[in-house]
């Protein structure tokens, strides 16, 4: 079966109160939008995703709506959350089965009542997720004087996901226009005459309006996870540097001074242990590589801290919502003996990147005397880095 989502985030969210549009505000690491295509593009129940979005953002779409695992079509938005929709269906593919509408501003919509969901509207023509309610429901008139007191039982509060067969949606739609603004497409299946089934809806998938709504987000998302394997993207970097040794230099690998007649030649302090690990965390992100970032051409790195370079590179890779899950290297020098400084150069590298001293690893090798390394002329780093992102 075919199933196309169209995700709603036109709206400007004038309620919010912030000049940036709420949907692209950030939720535990993630764009609010963002969580919402998550967790379509992740349902096994979807086929394909339509998003509409501010008509000013069109030509500025942000990263994670291109080259998923599913086709995503972006569209323009309306005036009116009905006009986004009705833009957005005309995108939707001639083989859809049924068409499943989201708000972007419920970021925390579960695979679970996609599933529900959808799986009613194939039953019935249309469904959506709802609550019942579970105070008292009264009715008050324009002087706020209770006129009634509302059956409790037959009270639910309507949330997305919404969902329909393609054809109850596009009479639903076709229908519309004599319906001035109505706040969800389930009032005007309703009114075109279709069955809309209610399907229990998840207290957690709350509608972020207001501030005080992103904080109960927060609360409910808790902090970013950094060791689940479900929901995280894992990536591996690669970093190789190597300096010549030469005389009149000090020898600082790691972030340690290292006594030795002899150290690395270069712009920066020439911390090939710190440019290795750099590259490596930077290549994981696919975030280019040191000498993009720090350019030896560059004056503000000429005997540059290299550690400080480090950091910068994990607060790079950190934007891209990347965190450091571990680091290993090999430093290949004939001499001088670096057992002593192990230690010191991991408590420095993880310093650096913001982790604990066990996520890191430094190996000394010997190059058996063989070649320029084995000869005392130059050192070698190789580094392996494992970074996370949660989706
Ligand atoms: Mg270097």
């Amino acid at each position: 079966m075919h199933v196309s989502a169209i995700i709603a985030a036109g709206g400007r969210g004038a309620r919010f109160g912030r000049d940036r549009a709420k949907q692209f505000l950030r939720l535990g690491g993630r764009p609010i939008l963002q969580r919402a295509v998550d967790a379509f593009v992740l349902s096994d129940r979807i086929t394909d995703v339509v998003v509409a979005l501010p008509s000013d953002l069109l030509g500025s779409a942000p990263d994670y709506l291109r080259g998923r695992s599913k086709p995503i079509a972006i569209v323009e938005g309306g005036a009116r959350r009905q006009d986004s929709v009705a833009n957005a269906f005309a995108l939707v593919s001639g083989r859809a089965d049924v068409v499943v509408i989201h708000d972007a501003a419920r970021p925390l919509v579960s695979a679970d009542l996609i599933r529900r969901t959808v799986a009613a509207a194939v039953e019935c023509g249309a469904a959506i997720a709802a609550l019942p309610v579970t105070d008292t429901v009264k009715r008050g008139d324009a002087d706020r004087i209770i006129v009634d007191t509302l059956p409790r039982g037959e009270i639910f509060l309507a949330q997305t996901p919404q969902a329909f067969r393609v054809g109850v949606l596009r009479d639903a739609l076709a229908r519309a226009a004599g319906f001035a603004d109505a706040t969800d497409e389930a009032a005007l299946a309703e009114r075109a005459g279709h069955r809309v089934r209610l399907v229990e809806g998840d207290p957690r998938n709350i509608k972020i309006t207001t501030p005080d709504d992103l904080a109960t987000a927060e609360r409910l998302v808790g902090p970013p996870a950094r060791s689940r394997v479900e929901g995280t993207t894992l990536r591996i970097g690669n970093g190789y540097d190597l300096h010549r040794l030469a005389a009149g230099r000090r020898l600082i690998l790691g972030g340690v001074v290292i006594p030795f007649e002899k150290g690395l030649e270069g712009h920066s302090d020439a911390d090939a242990v710190c440019h290795a690990v750099t590259d490596a965390i930077l290549g994981g992100a696919g975030a280019g590589d040191i000498g993009r970032h720090f350019p030896d051409t560059d004056a503000a790195w000429k005997d540059a801290d290299s550690l400080a370079l480090l950091t910068r590179g994990a607060q790079i890779i950190g934007a891209a919502g990347f965190s450091v899950v571990n680091v290993d290297v090999v430093v290949v020098a004939q001499r001088p003996r670096l057992v002593p400084y192990i230690d010191a150069m991991r408590a420095n590298l993880a310093r650096a990147m913001g982790v604990a001293t066990d996520r890191v690893s430094v190996k000394g090798k010997t190059n058996e005397g063989v070649g320029a390394i084995g000869a005392g002329e130059s050192i070698a780093v190789h580094a392996v880095a494992l970074i996370a992102r949660s989706i």
